[in-house]
């Protein structure tokens, strides 16, 4: 694993007032796959969190 970003492919660059996510220079940019698995397990927990609500909500 990268020891700059933790293979997040981010790195949180906090040297001023402001904090920028920066592409990690080591690791580059995030390939589609992981920006689609990201956005795939983005959703599954989004059901998740429907399918507790709905539980509850009855
Ligand atoms: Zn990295």
């Amino acid at each position: 694993m990268c020891n700059f970003c933790n293979g997040t492919h981010v790195m949180k660059d906090d040297n001023g007032p402001l904090a920028f996510f920066v592409t990690c220079p080591v690791c580059g940019p995030k390939s589609a796959e992981v920006l689609e698995a990201d956005r795939k397990e983005r959703l599954r927990r989004l059901e998740e969190a429907r399918a507790k609500f709905k539980k509850e909500a009855v």
